[in-house]
């Protein structure tokens, strides 16, 4: 079973000291979700809430992900998210091309391995330049259709840290972009998959599954 690979995975993680980033983090975070879930949506790095919970995408981040997810008809429990780098960069610093390759290889590409997914969203440059190529920009590159190396069908969009920043007409313009992009995503799913139940009946409240975590 999916599941249970992905538990193995997630306790080898947690013993992972290979990179300096680790000295930094209380500890890696890993993913949250459904391992069948046809669908990945893959961010940066952990910022400070999530190393906090040790969940991914539980911050100011991932609750506007949640409401984006929920206006595209989908909820957390329903598909898998994950962070190409695992462990909090100090200072939640973007973590570099160099990091989020040495992590990617190490974890993100046993979870896909095990996962399967039939589309991935990459949420960010970081996940673009991973999955796609350093040299491509979130604001040319969103929206569009691209294979990664290992052969996944990708579409990037914005990181929601990227809306956070944004106010007025941006921010409207880049959410409704967003909208699209998840939009199209969950159709490419359907292609294949038409009966995937994306949705819940009810937003899931990430607070109430993970407890915060301290250093030991
Ligand atoms: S960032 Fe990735 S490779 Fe580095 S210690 Fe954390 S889990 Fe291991």
């Amino acid at each position: 079973m999916k599941s249970n690979e992905l538990q193995t995975l997630a306790t080898q993680l947690l013993n992972c000291t290979a990179c300096p980033l680790r000295q930094g983090a209380i500890a890696p975070v890993g993913w949250f979700g459904n391992a069948d879930s046809p669908i990945v949506f893959i961010g940066e790095s952990p910022g400070g809430v999530e190393d906090n919970y040790g969940c991914p995408l539980i911050g100011p981040s991932g609750q506007l992900l949640d409401k984006a997810l929920w206006a595209a008809k989908m909820t957390r429990d329903r598909v898998l998210t994950t962070n190409i780098v695992k462990c909090r960069p100090k200072g939640n610093r973007t973590p570099t091309i160099e990091e989020g390759a040495s992590c990617a290889t190490r974890w993100l590409e046993k979870e896909l391995a095990i996962i399967q997914p039939k589309v991935i969203v990459a949420l960010g440059s970081v996940a673009l330049h991973y999955l796609g190529s350093p040299e491509l920009r979130i604001t040319r590159s969103r929206g569009q259709w691209f294979k990664s190396k290992q052969g996944f069908d990708c579409i990037a969009t914005y990181h929601p840290s990227y809306l956070l920043r944004l106010s007025g007409h941006s921010q409207v313009t880049a959410k409704w972009d967003v909208f699209h992009d998840l939009e199209a995503a969950r159709n490419k799913v359907l292609e294949s998959i038409p009966d995937y139940n994306f949705m819940s009946i009810e937003p899931i409240d990430l607070f109430a599954l993970f407890s915060k975590r301290t250093l030991n």
